[in-house]
């Protein structure tokens, strides 16, 4: 049996201490390949941003690999009425809560990895998204949701809710899994567990009272445990108790461990060093490839990047912007946040549509505040910047393939897929040398032309004027030297960030917790 045990480890301490010691390897027989993959959201079934693509293509590619992977996700409503051909398990009740709760059982779409969907209609059978209600303020019963799915979590992960299958791996995703981690690692017997990091300002921070409200233990309720600052954080059973914790790009796993980015988590995560590591992302070529994507107007690649000034034609048609062959298109894509950078954009836009032949589109929904400032900016260059406040995938692959500069000013970005999406189609990324964009986007300068590894901008400082330093290098780079503009898109296109990498480095991980033994 791939379970562990933590003989011994009476407190946290104790606990602590074991898992610094060196593991060893035991037999996993049999067992090694199944894990379990909890996530809050899973594309298509699901999605509000780059966790869902994660948990979609990940477990399809360790499927791939030879793993029984297996997800587990809230019956949201949306996810019920887009799912057919559903197993029911019969009903069962959470234990030490009269809470009733069924398994639901499907795959995800054009592939065959099971999905569990935990149906409890009080908690997710509601309207809106996963985690706000139609008004966009939290459901106010966050705390319960994510308690519950954690505690079924934890049932399966057990074997205990009657689907006769035992992980040797649970691997969860984000603050909404972090109490699974928790209430998993306190059993004798279990899989291993993995915690992975996407974004650690999401952190589901609760009253202290729902300690109370959850019925967790007392041992729970210490500063190095899940009390944080008088809350309850959920994102502190991941960090505290995961056996290894994991996030989306090697730089974030640095700088997540500072004060600048730690959110308040960095002396934890410092303390948990040896345990963290960053695996990147990947992207399904399969459908961000401007070569076979059947969503834009011209296939092009390597050899034949007129096919991109197609599409631009047709991107400046399609969002009004004056069709002009010679101006630079700079593009941005995201939820219109402050950790995109938007503002950035905004204070500079002046400074870089003073230019000459310089437009830009600007795609996505999110804060009220910064969708006004664009649509009145675009009032102020009309035919030059056009702004379209929606989600539209569609719109999303033909900006991709029309644009020339992608701007992604983030303040910080665990990984980023969007600027992965523009190497591909050769729109050069503009980014801040910050987490995910550090680690894929390779600055232009006399070295990496030179030696052929441009592939992009990077800038230091989350101000205007480095932006707009880096903007200018860029434009004038474009404007003075095609040859060179070439070779840093066709170096772009040729990066790969597929998934099967990223699989095959988490499979490692996989691996080494699983063998891992603390007695
Ligand atoms: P995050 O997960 O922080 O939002 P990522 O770059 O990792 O950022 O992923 C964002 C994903 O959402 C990408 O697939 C991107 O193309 C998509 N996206 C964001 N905003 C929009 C939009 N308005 N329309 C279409 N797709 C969008």
């Amino acid at each position: 049996m791939a379970k562990k045990k933590f003989a011994g480890a009476r407190n946290k301490k104790a606990k602590q201490n074991a898992r610094k010691k060196t593991p060893v390897r035991v037999s996993t027989k049999g067992q090694a390949n199944k894990v379990l993959f909890a996530a809050s959201e899973v594309y298509p079934l699901i999605k509000t941003g780059g966790l869902a693509d994660v948990a979609c293509f990940l477990p399809m590619a360790l499927r791939d690999l030879g793993y029984d992977i297996r997800i587990v996700l809230p019956a949201y409503r949306a996810v019920l009425a887009s799912v057919h051909d559903v197993k029911v398990y019969s009903e069962m009740l959470v234990p030490d809560t009269d809470i009733r709760y069924r398994l639901l059982e499907t795959t995800l779409p054009d592939s065959d990895v099971p999905v569990y969907l935990v149906d409890i209609p009080a908690l997710y059978d509601r309207p809106g998204s996963p985690y706000l209600a139609e008004d966009g303020k939290d459901w106010l019963d966050n705390a319960e949701r994510f308690g519950l799915f954690g505690r079924v979590i934890k049932l399966i992960s057990l074997n205990q809710a009657g689907l006769n299958w035992s992980p040797a791996l649970l691997h969860c995703n984000d603050w909404h899994t972090g109490l699974a981690a928790a209430l998993l690692a306190q059993e004798s017997e279990r899989p291993a567990i993995i915690f992975a990091i996407h974004n650690l300002a999401y952190q589901g921070i609760f009253p202290y009272t729902m300690f109370d409200s959850l019925e967790l233990a007392d041992k729970f309720r210490s500063s190095d445990s899940l009390e944080f600052y008088g809350n309850l954080s959920f994102i502190k059973g991941g960090l505290v108790y995961a056996d290894k914790l994991i996030t989306v790009s090697p730089a974030y796993a640095k700088e997540i461990m500072t004060p600048a980015y730690g959110h308040g988590l960095d002396g934890l995560l410092r303390h948990r060093s040896e345990c963290l590591s960053g695996i990147l992302n990947g992207v399904d070529y399969r459908l961000w490839d401007p070569r076979y994507d059947p969503m834009i107007e011209q296939h092009y690649w390597l050899n034949d990047l007129h096919g991109k000034k197609i599409n631009k034609r047709s991107l400046q048609q399609q969002v009004g912007l004056q069709e002009d062959d010679n101006a630079v298109l700079l593009a941005h894509i995201s939820r219109l946040s402050e950790q995109k950078g938007i503002d950035l954009i905004l204070d500079g836009l002046a400074g870089l549509l003073q230019e000459q032949q310089v437009q830009f589109v600007v795609l996505g929904t999110g804060d009220a505040r910064y969708e006004q400032l664009l649509q009145a900016a675009a009032g102020n260059f009309a035919g030059r910047m056009a702004v379209v406040l929606d989600y539209n995938e569609v719109l999303a692959h033909r900006i991709q393939a029309g644009a020339d500069i992608f701007l992604m000013p983030s303040r910080y970005e665990p990984c980023g897929l969007t600027q992965l999406y523009s190497l591909r189609y050769g729109t050069i990324p503009i980014v801040r040398k910050t987490g995910g964009l550090t680690d894929t986007v390779v600055d232009t300068s006399v070295a990496t032309l030179g030696n052929q590894t441009a592939t992009g901008f990077q800038f230091h400082d989350a101000t205007t004027r480095d932006f707009l330093d880096a903007a200018h290098r860029a434009i004038t780079m474009y404007r003075s030297c095609q040859s060179c503009w070439k070779q840093i898109m066709r170096t772009a296109m040729q990066q790969e960030f597929s998934w099967e990498t990223s699989a095959r480095q988490y499979a490692g991980e996989y691996t080494d917790v699983i063998s891992m033994n603390f007695t």
